[in-house]
């Protein structure tokens, strides 16, 4: 079984760790917008809770509970999460659906299913096993639907025996209040770029401009300049992606995958908003943005890319996907479309 070491948190983690260690509470809420580091947070938690020899600042890292979690074996840790979330973290789906999604019977999901709150259940009903606590670590606990959601409440409020639960959520507005109530809840602290851009610089390499473009790519939420950083953003072609949209032309982002690609046209689409009425941009430089179109164009475009969003989780003609995207972009800005060459 290999070995995942989590990385040394990031200092503003660190911090929150550092408070949350404090905490009595059973079940608690990690909760923010994406890409805020809800998820090493939670596991980080869930190390120290867990931990042998635990410190004001954590797990030790070395005891033999320590190393049960980086090989994802530990009997006193059970993770729900989305399979195909588990499947890209390294965490063990269960023998029965791996060998379903290996022979392609079923496709991994992208919710937590109830089937897997039921699991969640009955760990907790189990005689503990190794040390004196068990960890229930949810990821993100926005992707139960409720009858996963109501399958755990029960739990969640009365557990039988020494369990804690973290929950951790990018969009808490999305779980059921019943569930958030019986949470401690923690805000995400959202790091300064005097902070974020050190750290972002150290875990890449980069040089500062490369690191400040991929801040604001992602809006200043770190695991996302991160997600940029894998793919070797240029900051040449972020800045010229505007007016590439503008005409239509979606070919850089040919690559990314169709959520990023998307997530990217609702981040120019906000950025020509903000302009529109006066506000600075968020994502782009002011310099970079084309002329806005009217409002009432703009916000047709953003309920359009907010639905497409909904759907694209399966794109079957990428290609053709993107041209229709460019060329819808290019009238939603304004521009003329291209004559065909001669
Ligand atoms: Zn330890």
């Amino acid at each position: 079984m290999s070995e995942t070491i989590p990385p040394p948190l990031a200092p503003w983690l660190q911090a929150q760790l550092g408070e949350l260690l404090q905490q009595r509470g059973h079940a608690l809420l990690l909760s923010g917008p994406s890409g805020l580091g809800q998820y090493p947070l939670a596991l980080a938690l869930a190390r120290a809770w867990l931990c042998e020899a635990p410190t004001p600042q954590g797990a030790c890292g070395h005891c033999a509970s320590c190393h049960a979690i980086d090989v994802r074996t530990h009997p006193d840790l059970c993770v729900l999460m989305p399979e195909t979330l588990s499947l890209e973290l390294g965490w063990p789906l269960d023998e029965r659906t791996q060998e379903r999604i290996e022979k392609k019977e079923v496709k991994a999901s992208r919710q937590i299913r109830v089937e897997a709150a039921r699991a969640a259940v009955a760990f907790t009903q189990l005689t503990r096993s190794r040390g004196d606590l068990r960890v229930v670590l949810i990821h993100p606990a926005e992707r139960m639907n409720h009858e996963a959601a109501n399958t755990l409440l029960k739990t969640l409020e009365e557990p039988a025996g020494a369990i804690r639960f973290i929950l951790s959520s990018e969009a808490a507005h999305q779980l059921l209040p019943t569930l958030r109530s019986r949470c401690q809840t923690h805000g995400l602290r959202w790091p300064t770029p005097q902070e974020s851009l050190p750290w972002l610089r150290e875990r890449t390499g980069a040089e500062p401009d490369t690191a400040r473009v991929w801040l604001a790519a992602a809006g200043g939420r770190p695991d996302d300049a991160l997600e940029w950083a894998r793919l070797g953003l240029d900051a040449r072609l972020w800045s010229a992606l505007p007016q590439a949209v503008a005409r239509g032309d979606l070919s850089a982002m040919a690559d990314w995958g169709a959520t990023l690609q998307l997530q990217t046209l609702q981040k120019l689409c906000h950025d020509l908003m903000a302009s529109r009425v006066g506000a600075a941009p968020r994502f782009f430089d002011a310099a970079h943005l084309p002329k806005p179109p009217p409002m009432r164009a703009l916000s047709q475009w953003a309920r359009e890319l907010g639905e497409t969003a909904r759907h694209v989780e399966h794109p079957f003609h990428a290609p053709l996907m993107l041209q229709a995207w460019g060329a819808r972009a290019r009238t939603a800005l304004g521009v003329a479309p291209a004559r065909n060459s001669p």
